[in-house]
């Protein structure tokens, strides 16, 4: 049972081919520079013996149709996908679904219009979305093939938490309000959290943390989102690698008044100069840790205010849930640097939060759990995979719909 899962952005296409008999993978690739002259491929794909290979190309792809072309090309010459008939289904990440998508939801016209309708919520992720499933449905069209959104998982949350305050009919005629991103991820280690811990997920309060380039935090009550720390976009919330997180909004205003900022300027300068990146120089954790081992002063700031920040999000999380079986640390910084962890839970013990330093240090491969022996709070690390739930949702949805 073949599953391809794309993840089309504006100038690149990750893709993933699972065989989702025993969730492995068979193939993924990041075509990279789509547009330009010097396009590169990077395919890996296993082998019949079950040994991963990897294959690059280089050469100039003009567009996402070039790009599907040669993603379908490589997986054919490696032996992985013949031809789009084996394919059970694609699935397709999505970024914005608004308030209309609450769930993994099958392609058809009347969705892909809505996609672009959204454009406007997300106007630098949607449309390359949308252009990948125009471009999947016109190559394989007899496959069934599913949206997953970003913001699905977070459509459970409440009123009090989705609104800002500010003048409703901004919400009525407009759309403002938190939608929350990363949900794909959230969910995936929620789920896996409940499976570690063997309690129903329906039952359990979570605080999970994605730290990766772009970094949220998710309260989780009985299983579903009740809060998120991005908000009408990715740009709210926590410190990232190159976003600023949460700021007081009156700084744009002075920076136009004041620096002769214009607004275009402004919004490129929290998205893309500011976060980690804009504190200390560098937005890569490992270089800003060993940069802050040498001394670096900026580095120890930027570390500082990084952890800071998530230690503040924990703390508002807990009182939103009111009672938290675990905190879930992943992405790329959650899952790998254990003296961030560390920083982030430090001076929490009274909260029932606290880390083994033993145990955070001993990095493993799969879910891990760092807490102290002495406290209930279970801390876990745990491998995000948004691929595979993009997968395993594709599955479900497609089986759901066969049934109906
Ligand atoms: P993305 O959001 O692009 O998927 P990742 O989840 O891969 O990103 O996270 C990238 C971040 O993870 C980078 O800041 C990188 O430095 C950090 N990271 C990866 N490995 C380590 C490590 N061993 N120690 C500290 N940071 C790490």
């Amino acid at each position: 049972m073949k599953v391809l899962v794309i993840n089309s952005g504006s100038s690149s296409i990750k893709y993933q081919l699972f065989d989702m008999l025993d969730k492995s993978v068979l193939a993924a690739g990041l075509l990279e520079q789509v547009g330009e002259a010097a396009s590169r491929l990077t395919h890996h794909f296993r082998d019949v013996h079950g040994a991963m290979l990897k294959t690059v190309k280089t050469q100039p792809v003009e567009n996402h149709q070039a790009g599907f072309e040669l993603m379908a090309t490589v997986l054919k010459e490696s032996g992985t996908l013949g031809e789009s008939a084996e394919l059970y289904g694609i699935g397709h990440r999505v970024v914005h679904g608004g308030e209309k998508y609450h769930e993994p939801t099958r392609i058809n016209p009347e969705v892909i219009e809505t996609i672009r309708q959204l454009i406007p919520l997300a106007p630098l992720h949607n449309p390359p979305n949308l252009l990948g499933i125009e471009v999947a449905l016109a190559a394989a069209p007899q496959v069934p093939q599913v949206a997953v959104f970003d913001t699905a998982f977070h459509q459970s949350i409440p009123p009090w938490a989705f609104h800002y305050a500010l003048p409703q009919h901004l919400y009525e005629e407009h759309h403002v309000r938190r939608y929350g991103f990363h949900g794909t991820s959230h969910g995936y280690v929620a789920k896996q959290a409940a499976l570690h811990l063997n309690s129903p997920l329906e039952s359990l309060n979570l605080i999970t943390l994605h730290l990766g380039n772009g970094a949220s935090v998710t309260a989780i009550e009985n299983g579903r989102s009740i809060d998120t720390s991005m908000g009408l976009t990715p740009l709210e919330g926590l410190i990232m690698g190159t976003r600023s997180g949460d700021i007081d909004p009156a700084i744009i205003f002075y920076l136009g008044s004041q620096a002769g900022y214009a607004a275009d300027e402004v919004e490129s300068l929290l998205n893309k100069q500011s976060g980690l990146k804009g504190i200390c120089g560098v937005n890569d954790m490992r270089e800003i840790s060993r940069l802050a081992n040498k001394g670096n002063e900026t580095a120890k700031l930027a570390i500082d205010m990084y952890c800071y920040r998530i230690k503040k999000y924990i703390g508002a999380y807990y009182a939103a849930l009111g009672r938290v079986d675990a905190l879930v640390f992943t992405g790329g910084i959650g899952e790998n640097a254990a003296d961030i962890r560390s920083r982030c839970c430090a001076g929490l013990s009274r909260l029932a939060i606290e880390v083994d330093e033993n145990k955070n240090g001993r990095q493993t491969r799969g879910i891990f759990e760092i807490q102290s022996p002495k406290t209930p709070i279970k801390v876990l690390v745990i491998p995000t995979n948004e691929e595979l739930e993009i997968a395993e949702q594709t599955v479900e949805r497609i089986q759901i719909n066969t049934l109906l």
